[in-house]
């Protein structure tokens, strides 16, 4: 199924702009700005229940019904700073299906009153951002961006950014600062950007793949839009499949598909007659489930994912199977975000550091069982203490794999008890 976001599977050259407006590309917007008001545009959006893409799920037209309207200019901020490990998806629609991003964009702007809209996408994204400042400069000489759009009062303009590849700018705030030339480095909260964004302006920031979904939502209808999903995740989420599976990818389904489905029906199951052994729902951020029958029955949407003690997230689906250790695998994410972590905040600085120096010697057969319950200890001295998400995000796989794959780390640390094993430690 591909009926909205990845409508370029089903319809070639779709990132062409003959064929896009073939296929009834910016007739929405040339209808928004004709014959709705702003708001009339935001109004539909809510009323299509579509929910941010970028991990949090927050009602789309509700945050844009919070800009403040007595501040001016208004900006609209795309975060396509797509870092987090495991996700793929904003990449696949931004190359293949790119006007219907850009449409999405400039629907957005024109709902919140803005004229200016900024795309902010990670450093190694450079081709892409040539790429969409192509598309760009075609849609100004279409007379679809520019001034006094259709006749209108209405003017707007778009522009790319790079970053400069670093996880922490994915972040909302995080983002502002860089984008204002600033060291990236998150924003105390409140004010929140839709009061107090990019230059100190009201700001709407979005991701990529909400964006993607609005043209569509305009030209079918917001009950259209609720026939997919669930009653309250409507729509389809492009779920990025990687790990331990036959055919990983990128899949766009309902929301509330199970991961039985889209793991075994869709990504082909577990390679080399393997078993398997546990799901993170959500990238390197995310805890790690227990592959059971109940989690392989769990809908993915972003109310039934709790259930099983997760979050959908980006609901970029790693799977691991049974010949991997739980201690090897937090490791490796320890390593990333003891590197990503921007240093702001002390429990986070300190805590990434600590966590990684600490898996690393159970990782190698150099702990007792007091090093696993220290390091349970500095995660959970970590979570909840910090500015940003990403403190809590590092601590995700460490709690939950200590939890629930505790067999994982007794084989680690009774194999080879160590005598005497000091932690070499360098500058963090
Ligand atoms: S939690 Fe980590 S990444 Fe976020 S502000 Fe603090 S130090 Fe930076």
């Amino acid at each position: 199924m591909n009926d909205i976001l990845l409508r370029h599977r089903q319809i070639p050259n779709l990132d062409q702009f003959p064929i896009y407006r073939q296929n009834g590309g910016f007739e929405a917007f040339k209808r928004a700005l004709t014959s709705m008001q702003p708001d009339e545009v935001t109004d539909l959006v809510k009323a299509s229940g579509l929910r941010g893409r970028g991990g949090a799920g927050f009602p789309t037209g509700m945050k844009w019904s919070f800009i403040d309207k007595n501040v001016f200019p208004h900006y609209v901020v795309v975060n396509a700073d797509e870092s987090e490990p495991g996700t793929f998806k904003d990449r696949e629609i931004m190359e293949s299906n790119p006007f219907q991003f850009l449409e999405g964009v400039m629907l957005c702007a024109y709902a919140v009153r803005a004229n200016e809209a900024y795309i902010y996408l990670r450093g190694e994204f450079w081709q892409l951002a040539a790429e969409l400042d192509k598309h760009i400069e075609y849609l100004e000489r279409e007379g679809l961006l520019g001034e006094k759009l259709f006749g209108t009062d209405y003017s707007l303009r778009l522009y790319t950014h790079l970053g400069a590849g670093a996880y922490i700018c994915g972040e909302e705030t995080a983002l502002l600062e860089s984008l204002e030339g600033k060291l990236g480095q998150p924003r105390l909260r409140p004010p929140f950007p839709p009061s107090f964004g990019l230059y100190g302006k009201p700001t709407i920031v979005n991701n990529v793949e909400t964006l993607a979904n609005v043209p569509m939502i305009l030209e079918k209808g917001a009950d259209w839009f609720r026939g997919f999903g669930t009653e309250k995740s409507p729509g389809t989420k492009v779920f990025s499949l990687s790990g331990n599976v036959a055919k990983p990818g990128n899949y766009e389904l309902p929301l509330g598909t199970t991961f039985r489905e889209l793991i075994f029906e869709h990504g082909g199951g577990i390679p080399n007659g393997r078993s398997i052994k546990a799901i993170m729902p959500a990238g390197a951020s995310s805890s790690l489930i227990v592959a059971d029958e109940k989690a392989l029955d769990t809908p993915m949407d972003y109310e039934s994912v709790p259930s099983v003690g997760a979050m959908l997230g980006s609901a970029s689906v790693i799977v691991v199977d049974d010949s991997v250790n739980m201690a090897w695998l937090i490791n490796k994410t320890m390593h990333f975000f003891q590197h990503e972590s921007c240093g702001k905040c002390t429990p986070c600085r300190e805590g990434t550091f600590w966590m990684r120096h600490l898996t690393e010697r159970i990782e190698h057969g150099q702990a007792r069982w007091e090093d696993v319950e220290l390091l349970n200890e500095v995660a959970s001295n970590v979570k909840g203490k910090c500015l940003c998400a990403l403190g809590d995000f590092s601590t995700e796989a460490v709690m939950s794999s200590i939890q629930r794959f505790r067999h994982d780390f007794e084989i680690k640390v009774l194999s080879e008890a160590p005598v005497s094993v000091d932690i070499k430690v360098s500058n963090p």
